[in-house]
């Protein structure tokens, strides 16, 4: 008896809990966050914007927000699963600060719905690079955990050159300026020509990162290029 409740108590000690909620996980195989928290994701519903992805607000015309808060570049229409709110916000954190792979996965897995209902079939995924060195640090790139669970063929077809600045405190202006020319297509680019690329990343903001990265893939002549992001943020908000 005393063994079965040391078992017990050891079990407790050493059981791992989820990355949101610190509750013991039921199935920690299953990934780092538990079934409930997942179940707490708001994700947009239709309709959105044609274009951004947004939900749309009062001033829209039925299918766009009429004016974008995104400048997207040659990207024809972006998606995201949700607002960057809630858990969505604590799920990209998991990720990317408490260096959980597994959450990226589920993010990815999560965006299959999306991809899903998207009016054209996408063809190919193209993960938005980190710096070498950022990714050496983190020991993953998210947004190719996220490319690689979407059940695409997965195009490495960008690289970064430039260590940039963390985005999170700059201006719409400051960002676009931040990734100008951050990105060059690599020699797997080729695999892009004439296919439906789409730029996978975790969060869309103000669309600059998107758009630098979507503007260095356009030499490889891709039919249409798209972007899927986990979340989309409100630059005012953050
Ligand atoms: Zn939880
Ligand atoms: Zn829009």
């Amino acid at each position: 008896m005393i063994r079965a409740l040391v078992d017990g108590v050891v079990a407790a000690l050493v059981a791992p809990v989820c990355a949101l909620c610190q509750q013991v996980l039921d199935h920690p195989l299953g990934g780092a966050v538990c079934p409930a928290c997942w179940a707490r994701v708001v994700r947009f519903s239709p309709p959105v914007c044609t274009h951004c992805g947004d939900a749309l607000a009062g001033r829209s015309d039925g299918h766009t927000c009429r004016v974008c808060s995104v400048h997207l570049g040659p990207i024809h229409a972006a998606r995201a699963l949700g607002p960057f709110d809630g858990a969505l916000v604590d799920l990209v954190h998991a990720c990317k600060y408490g260096r959980r792979p597994t959450v990226a996965d589920g993010l990815g897995r999560c965006l299959r719905d999306v991809v899903r209902v998207w009016q054209q079939p996408l063809d190919v995924a193209v993960p938005v690079p980190l710096h070498p060195a950022r990714e050496r640090e983190r020991g993953f790139n998210q947004a190719e955990r996220i490319a690689r669970a979407l059940d695409l063929p997965v195009v490495h077809a960008l690289s970064r050159t430039r260590h940039t600045p963390p985005q999170a405190a700059a201006s719409a202006a400051a960002r676009h300026a931040n990734v100008r020319d951050a990105f060059a297509p690599t020699r797997e680019a080729t695999a892009v020509r004439g296919r439906v690329v789409v730029l996978v990343d975790d969060v869309l903001t103000t669309g600059a990162t998107l758009a630098a990265a979507a503007q260095a893939l356009m030499p490889a002549a891709p039919a249409r290029l798209v972007a899927l992001t986990a979340a989309r943020a409100e630059l005012a908000r953050r």
